[in-house]
């Protein structure tokens, strides 16, 4: 569109805007506020997670959409949620809500990439975007749309539910200064991350969370990731590990989901559709902004108990960059739906990446002042 055309059509949306504004005002009792057309069937919805009953915000994110769901339809929509383990166990949240033993389910779509590998570029892509940009990629480009494709042969339609944001890179008990250390070492870091670190000579070893902290105070494993200082001071790694490191390249903005069960979610009246829309990004805000705040409290915390910070060398970042990629490409080519969507988010993420770097990335490397930085 040229410039001009572009100026005239401002000019006539604002007009428009303002007739709009002006019509509502005049408008007398309509159908926004009788019930007319308003259903009053009450929905009783059990909804299992992946994460540990009351999990400190994943876990409390569940109960806040139960809740805020509950509000927002004046309690015709009733939602008990259910911790890993307290309906089924945390890794069959996505069959119950599939065969419909659950109406809903929260966790993360990586836990799925057995069941379609494509499901887990919707939760983290090592290397990929961050919370911001892959937010963009779903609600603005093709994301929302091809994450639904993916779930629906499962008879499950997906919500956005959060994102941790750019997460730790984990606890070592040795350095990693070049190339050369990634050799061996033992490290519990689940997903395609894992068989990065495998293809980079190291080895990824499956640990259940709750074995972690002894597996590593022990020395089964040299290393662990998790997620960020909040969870990590509550796991106790600043007492059996040395080293805390950064940048979490493993997962940049690891988004959460939420899904329902397809029949169910199509038997729902259009204005709770809406408002699960609605709750649902409420939700998926409040995840990333708790997530924000608990961690810079508990980065102090754990920095006044003494962590050692230290940073991935560039070489071994670059050699973990070339994994993936190579790792990536094994997995699209096995599979033309992990192709498709990856195409989608890897275009986006080129585009939108040039943007962040002059924009984001240029005011946090330039402008942005950090008194009495870490690093
Ligand atoms: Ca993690």
């Amino acid at each position: 569109m040229k410039r001009k055309e572009f100026l005239k059509n401002t000019m006539l949306v604002a007009a428009g805007a303002t007739g709009v504004l002006a019509c509502a005002g005049d408008s007398k009792e309509s159908e926004g506020s009788s019930s007319a057309g308003i259903s009053d069937k009450k929905y009783n919805w059990r909804m299992v997670t992946t994460w540990p009953p009351k999990f400190p915000v994943l876990g409390e994110s569940a109960e806040l959409f139960a809740k805020w769901m509950k509000e927002a339809t004046g309690g015709r929509v009733n939602i008990k949620v259910y911790g890993a383990g307290e309906l089924v166990p945390a890794l069959e949240a996505f069959d119950a809500v599939s065969s419909g033993t659950a109406d809903m389910g929260s966790g993360a779509s990586y836990y799925w990439a057995g069941k379609s590998p494509a499901a887990q570029f919707f939760a983290a892509v090592p290397f990929g975007m961050n919370a911001q940009q892959v937010t963009s990629w779903m609600l603005c480009d093709e994301g929302y749309d091809l994450w639904r494709e993916v779930y629906a042969k499962f008879n499950l339609v997906p919500f956005l539910g959060g994102n941790s944001g750019v997460q730790m890179g984990g606890w070592f008990n040795k350095e990693i200064n070049s190339v050369a250390d990634l050799k061996g070492l033992k490290m519990r870091i689940p997903g395609l991350a894992g068989k990065v670190l495998d293809r980079a000579g190291g080895t990824a070893v499956l640990v259940a969370g709750g074995e972690i902290y002894t597996s590593l105070e022990r020395g089964v494993i040299d290393a662990t990731e998790w997620i960020g200082p909040y969870h990590d001071q509550k796991m106790g790694f600043n007492k059996i590990a040395k080293y805390y490191y950064t940048p979490g390249w493993h997962e940049p903005g690891t988004q959460l989901e939420m899904f329902i069960n397809k029949e169910v979610y199509d038997g729902l009246p259009d204005d709770i559709k809406a408002i699960m829309d609605a709750v649902s990004m409420k939700v998926h805000n409040w995840v990333l902004a708790e997530f924000d705040a608990q961690n810079g409290t508990y980065l102090e915390k754990l920095m006044d108990a003494g962590v050692q910070l230290r940073r991935f060398p560039e070489s071994v970042l670059s050699e973990l960059r070339g994994q993936t990629e190579a790792a990536l490409n094994e997995i699209v080519a096995d599979d033309p739906l992990s192709k498709k969507v990856y195409t989608s988010y890897k275009n986006f993420q080129n585009k939108v990446s040039k943007w962040s770097q002059l924009t984001e990335q240029a005011y946090y490397n330039d402008i942005q002042k950090v008194d009495g930085s870490y690093l």
